[in-house]
């Protein structure tokens, strides 16, 4: 006799990150198979012309894909997901499913960069317009809604600024006006941050980032809510949109720890942001997950957690200074991307349309990864002294 199935809906979010997607392994196997696959044989022409059978061509479905797509959905709290080859593949197709000619598209400002490059860019040509919104607009975003408006987009909290969006407000806004609601939901994981819960109707993430969770594959995925789905996949589809199985089957690993990882990262970034809160040198730390920063109360209200990605504002000081911190860093790497195990630094400057970006010194954006923080404040001490000590 083999065991029963335990009900997803009963299960708690550490548990379904276990669980998800289970049940495409074979042979008493934990995992499922890496299925490298385009060709799949159909036993009798009847077979063919039926299309009965689960698997009927690579890109149309593996056990792999399945299993990965399943967990996905099960970890947002969706009805579906599909994989993309990267998290900036997840955001064109979602938004090229749902807009076309004539439509009208409302974006957050805060947006992460590329996404604002296609709208600006292949969204425009097509005919599809957009206009840029105030993160904190909260309920306020249904005087920006016109008649041709289909999704309201948002990111919370916002790339590299940190502002965190009322979704449900605004949700409730979009859904009034017969408009979707769409979110990048990278940095909440589908794991702190529940965004169906809260009205969302597509949520979209780097997987890239904390699915993988170990900086070495790409990925993207879209997770839609039910009546939305159809309308998804048929484009999904139709845009021959698939991912390479090996980094499907990463993705999937991934998923089984992000709870502990995300825990850490989370323990290990409010003990460093709220050490860099103490610096003379640092004017603000953006990080909701602190008391008193900026977007915490929201935060506290609608997130399970903090993931480890934060940023922070400088006093104003010369160029070069900010240069020699970031130079003397020996923990902390320079580049792009996060959530991986590894710590790392990147200087930005906001670009806004919508709204202005007035803090004057220079910003610092940093993944605290799970390296003991001790060392990631002494490794931050050593680049303040270079600082310092530079005109
Ligand atoms: C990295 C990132 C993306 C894009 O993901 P890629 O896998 O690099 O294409 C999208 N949104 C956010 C918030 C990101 O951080």
């Amino acid at each position: 006799m083999s065991k029963s199935k335990p009900d997803p809906s009963a299960l708690s979010p550490e548990t379904r990150l276990v669980t998800a997607g289970r049940g495409y392994a074979e042979h008493g196997f934990v995992n499922p198979a890496v299925y490298h696959g385009s060709t799949v044989l159909f036993p009798t022409a009847q077979s063919l012309h039926d299309r009965t059978q689960p698997y009927v061509y690579g890109r149309r479905g593996t056990p792999t894909s399945r299993a990965v797509e399943e967990a996905v959905a099960m970890v947002e709290g969706g009805y579906r997901a599909k994989m993309t080859p990267s998290g900036m593949a997840a955001i064109s197709t979602a938004l090229l499913a749902f807009l076309e000619a004539g439509d009208h598209l409302l974006m957050v400002d805060t947006v992460y960069q590329p996404a604002r490059q296609l709208c600006d860019g292949l969204l425009k040509r097509l005919g599809i317009a957009t206009s840029y919104y105030d993160p904190l607009i909260g309920r306020g975003i249904a005087e920006l809604i016109r008649p041709n408006t289909r999704v309201v987009y948002t990111e919370s909290p916002g790339s590299q600024t940190m502002e965190v969006q009322d979704i449900p407000a605004i949700a409730e806004a979009a859904h009034k006006a017969g408009a979707l609601l769409m979110i990048d939901n990278t940095w909440g994981a589908g794991h702190y941050f529940k965004a169906f819960s809260h009205g969302a109707d597509v949520s979209i993430q780097a997987a890239t980032k904390y699915l993988v969770g170990h900086s070495d594959a790409m990925m993207g995925t879209v997770t839609c809510s039910e009546p939305a789905w159809e309308r998804f996949k048929n484009a999904y589809e139709e845009m021959g949109q698939f991912a390479g199985p090996d980094d499907m089957y990463l993705t999937l690993r991934g998923i089984r720890t992000l709870d502990v990882r995300l825990e850490r990262h989370m323990k290990n970034a409010i003990d460093v942001a709220e050490w860099l809160r103490g610096r003379d040198e640092v004017e603000t730390v953006l990080y909701p997950a602190l008391s008193n920063a900026p977007g915490h109360e929201l935060w506290k209200r609608d997130f399970r957690g903090a993931s480890g990605l934060f940023s922070i504002v400088l006093k104003p000081c010369g160029g070069k200074a900010a240069e020699a911190f970031l130079d003397r860093l020996s923990l902390f790497g320079m580049g792009y991307s996060w959530g991986g195990f590894e710590s790392l630094a990147i200087p930005f400057a906001p670009h806004r349309t919508a709204t202005s970006w007035t803090a004057e010194g220079p910003c610092i954006r940093f993944h605290i990864g799970l390296e003991n923080p001790e060392d990631l404040k002494a490794d931050l001490a050593e680049g303040f002294r270079a600082m310092t000590s530079t005109p």
